[in-house]
């Protein structure tokens, strides 16, 4: 064992098959974290560093199911699922036995350049899975890349550059991906990197603007969509309206791309949340949850689309990882502990779970609204200081949580979807009594 990694027999030990409750040694971030922040404070750059605003974060040693463990001892349930690529829990057993297995016969590949097993059995397995007709596959590293390949895909087969987004989207940071993200914050200091070619209506729009935009604008060639918006705010759209934009999109002969990296892999209760209204979208991003931490994403897209990357030199768009074995292997044994373990009905489960208890916590005040789908949910706060301050109350009590939405003003709730009914009442209760403590300030 290197002296970086965590003592694992004592963590085994407290985390035990990660299906325990909360229990808080130290208030954290306690010495050890504190100490690592400023560390890492010191050797990486501000901004992905884990000192916010003078604060330092918490330091992970260990993770399993849905606990997570600190550096000072303390043991929490994690509401975020390391942003949703937990689904089937932290180091979910059948899928780090595959990761093992596989590290020892062969840890890299050659990227586009020669075959290996685990990446067809999974470019196979996900052309069976993917509601895309006649699909192919094309992989990617990072949710971020998944959506470039979509948006280049699109731009070969239509010819045409304009894309329409919707306001709230997050479609990731990279600088094809950023032009279609729509938070000013994170696009202003790039701007001029960033394409002009993007239309953006609110969330939701009605169809007849939606016909309006497309016909205004025929230089679009695809609309890109995340079913539910995610990080910015978890906004289910009303019944009906992604199957509209499916249908206006076949009429205008643009192309739908569905953006379920954070929607996909059963999160929502289906396997790809476009399913709930029976639309098959011409190319579909996933990633996060996929590989079970490891890092992979993938876009499946008609046949006839991906048909126009085919050249006769060089590939116009890969890299050294692509279709890494390892992290293939690794979303195959998710892919498998979804069936088994039937973790898309447990999401359904869980959403309900989450309607009832959060239906209590949003008479407290401050709560605007609580909104969601399977275990994919929202608190919207009133204000973003409420948010934090509740954030940091759970964090306090052993949960932990993610603000998101435009403002910061928004709860994420997307447990690993493996998180026991106990574990999941507990920490509803730390949640209110966090929600009543920064009520009562
Ligand atoms: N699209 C959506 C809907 C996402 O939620 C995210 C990540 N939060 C991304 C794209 C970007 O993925 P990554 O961070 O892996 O680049």
């Amino acid at each position: 064992m290197t002296r970086h990694a965590a003592s694992t027999p004592s963590a085994a030990r407290l985390l035990g098959a990660g299906d325990r409750l909360p229990r808080i040694l130290v208030r954290p971030p306690g010495p050890r974290s504190r100490a690592l922040a400023r560390r890492l404070e010191r050797c990486e750059s501000p901004g992905v560093n884990t000192v916010f605003r003078g604060q330092a974060a918490l330091a992970w040693s260990a993770a399993r199911g849905a606990n997570v463990l600190d550096l000072d001892g303390n043991r929490f349930i994690d509401l975020a699922a390391g942003f949703g690529a937990a689904a089937v829990g932290h180091a979910n057993p059948q899928v780090v036995a595959a990761v093992r297995a596989q590290a020892r016969v062969l840890l890299h590949g050659f990227g586009d350049v020669h075959g290996q097993l685990p990446r067809v059995a999974l470019a196979e397995r996900l052309c069976r899975l993917a509601p895309v007709d006649q699909p192919q596959v094309y992989f990617a590293v990072t949710g971020s890349e998944a959506v470039e390949i979509a948006l280049k895909t699109a731009l070969l087969a239509t010819g045409r550059p304009g894309i329409l987004a919707f306001e709230g989207a997050y479609h990731g940071l990279t600088l094809g991906a950023l032009a279609v993200t729509a938070r000013p914050e994170f696009r202003l200091p790039f701007a001029a990197h960033l394409t002009s070619h993007v239309e953006r209506l609110p969330f939701a729009s009605s169809p007849e603007v939606i016909a309006a935009t497309l016909r205004a604008h025929t230089d679009i060639g695809c609309v890109l969509v995340e079913p539910i918006l995610g990080r910015e705010g978890i906004v289910v759209p009303p019944r009906g309206w992604l199957r509209g934009l499916a249908a206006e999109c076949r009429r205008r002969r643009v192309l739908l791309i569905a953006d379920e990296i954070f929607t996909g892999c059963g999160r929502t209760g289906r396997m790809f949340a476009v399913e709930h209204e029976r639309v098959r979208p011409d190319l579909l991003c996933c990633g996060k949850a996929l590989a079970g931490g490891m890092p992979l994403a993938a876009v499946i897209g008609r046949r006839q689309l991906m048909s126009f990357w085919a050249t006769s030199g060089e590939a116009l768009h890969t890299g050294t990882f692509v279709a890494h074995p390892v992290a293939c292997t690794a979303a195959l044994a998710v892919l498998d502990v979804l069936r088994s373990a039937r973790l898309i009905a447990r999401a359904t489960h869980l959403g309900r779970r989450l309607a009832l208890g959060l239906k209590i916590l949003a008479r407290q005040p401050g709560v605007l609204a609580v909104r969601g789908r399977g275990s994919l949910w929202a608190i919207e706060m009133v204000d973003a200081r409420q948010a934090n301050a509740i954030t940091q109350r759970a964090l306090e009590r052993g949960v932990i949580l993610l603000c998101g939405g435009p403002d910061g003003r928004v709860l994420q709730i997307a447990p690993p979807m493996v998180i026991s009914d106990a574990q999941l009442s507990a920490a509803l209760e730390i949640l209110s009594l966090a929600l009543t403590e920064v009520a009562g300030e």
